[in-house]
């Protein structure tokens, strides 16, 4: 009696809509193309069309798509809850985030700006840095 295999799908499409873009997991900035499915990223490719990278992804590139699907990614704001280095926060919306923030400097920005210093990376951060 022959056994019968169950159908498997082998060739099971990746995406159901491709979008190109640029990574940010470094300052190189290779050409990506990013495949969708259901809304969420589904698999991250280099652009072969790119003048970077010419369709190579490293590693790190490859893993930008835990920047979107990883348990742990922040959703909303922070705000600790219990003592210093227990762990324990609460999410918060981001108007009460920049009221706290603004609250904070708000009285050093009159009464002494130059206390303030701000240092960034150079990668995500230059979006609030750059004009
Ligand atoms: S694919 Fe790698 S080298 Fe290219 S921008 Fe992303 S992290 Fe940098």
């Amino acid at each position: 009696m022959a056994h019968r295999q169950p159908e498997l799908d082998l060739s099971p499409e990746v995406s159901d809509e491709v979008r190109q873009t640029t990574c940010y997991m470094c300052a190189c900035r290779c050409g990506i193309n990013v495949h969708m499915k259901g809304g969420r990223v589904a698999y991250i490719e280099g652009n072969r069309d790119h003048p970077v990278n010419r369709g190579v992804l490293c590693a790190k590139g490859s893993a930008g798509i835990m920047q979107h699907n990883a348990p742990a990614r922040l959703r909303a704001p922070l705000k600790r809850v219990g003592p210093r280095g227990s762990g324990q926060f609460e999410e918060i919306t981001w108007d009460e985030a920049l009221d706290i923030a603004a609250g904070w400097l708000a009285p050093l920005r009159k009464t002494a700006p130059e206390k303030l210093a701000f240092f960034t990376g150079r990668d995500q951060s230059q979006s609030f840095t750059s004009h």
